[in-house]
């Protein structure tokens, strides 16, 4: 009775004779990575990772998805400060599980006629044992090589953000300049970091992103990028945390970063602590601040963390934000 029902439950899934046709299968096997409970994703690497392609004015943004990643226990990174019950209930309500979540990572590569603005560069090279850090070969399937990419922007210096920049030990895009935050910048490299929780970020700047500085504009709030493109502060998240103001004849995209990293839960919760908010009230008035400015723009975001392709539109609601995740609005 029991092999019958094994049997039966493995064809309906697909997994017994000739092999799953999902391009990827979750399974709930363990991984050591964080202290997090993990589960891997098996990817199937015959498949380019995903992109979107899509227009905005006379720009063109391309998403890739560097890879994503499933883990356990949504509130213990997205409702620090709430009861696992409450939790629970929000997800549920909104149809998704309540003992895992998937975070997906997107780095965006915007053409403007005159430039090729990358912003953030994914896991890299330590992300790709797990199936992240395929931002490379998703480029390669668009259509672009590296040395296509003539600006790299990096919204903060967290490690899958900042992991991509370099290539065994050399520039992962050899023909860019490069715009960091300066504020952003300063903290990471600063030697007081040293045996804090921050040493291993403050290692991780200093192997990625150190080697570039000198081909590197720092910016602050409101520095231009390239015309069309310009910085805002959104900190909180990290201490020099920026989002990214993009407009083209009249169409506009905010690049919202990690203000908010689950679709659900930091949106329509924006006050819930999140664990990887360095400066969690920071970074919940951040979430307040820019998302209110989204729902009342009606202006579409890019959301580094959201369901890949990881732009949409943010309802507001009596406390905090729907996520409506584009469809043809920038088709037609
Ligand atoms: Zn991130």
């Amino acid at each position: 009775m029991t092999d019958r029902m094994n049997i039966s439950r493995r064809v309906l899934l697909g997994t017994a004779g000739a092999g799953a046709v999902a391009p990827f299968v979750l399974s709930g096997a363990a991984s050591a990575q964080t202290s997090q409970p993990q589960t891997s994703m098996e990817i199937n690497h015959a498949m380019p990772p995903e992109t979107n392609r899509f227009k905005l004015g006379d720009f063109e943004v391309l998403v890739v998805k560097d890879g994503a990643r499933p883990s356990g226990k949504p509130g213990e990174t997205f409702g620090t400060n709430q009861s696992p019950e409450a939790v629970s209930e929000l997800l549920q309500k909104n149809f998704l599980p309540t003992d895992q979540f998937v975070n997906s990572f997107s780095p965006a590569l915007i053409n403007t006629g005159s430039d090729l603005v990358l912003f953030d560069t994914g896991f890299g090279e330590q992300g790709r044992e797990s199936g992240n850090g395929r931002l490379l070969e998703g480029l390669a399937a668009a259509g672009y090589t590296p040395d296509d990419v003539t600006v790299v922007v990096l919204t903060h210096m967290h490690g899958d953000h900042i992991g991509g920049l370099m290539e065994k030990g050399k520039p992962a895009f050899p023909k860019a300049r490069y715009v960091f935050g300066q504020k952003e910048y300063d903290f990471w490299t600063d030697e007081k970091r040293v045996g804090t929780p921050a040493e291993n970020g403050h290692k991780a700047v200093l192997a990625n992103v150190k080697p570039l500085a000198e081909k590197a504009t720092f910016i602050g709030d409101g520095a231009d990028v390239v015309p069309g493109i310009s910085a805002i502060a959104a900190v909180g998240h990290s201490p020099g945390h920026m989002i990214f103001n993009v407009e083209s004849s009249g169409k506009r995209l905010i690049l919202t970063a990690d203000t908010a990293n689950h679709f659900v839960l930091s949106l329509q919760r924006p006050e819930w602590e999140v664990r990887f908010d360095m400066d969690k009230a920071a970074a919940a008035a951040t979430r307040k601040k820019v998302f209110d400015m989204v729902a009342t723009d009606r202006v579409a975001f890019l959301g580094y963390h959201m369901p890949f392709p990881s732009v949409g539109y943010a309802e507001k609601l009596d406390t905090g934000y729907r996520f409506v995740p584009k469809s043809y609005q920038f088709d037609i």
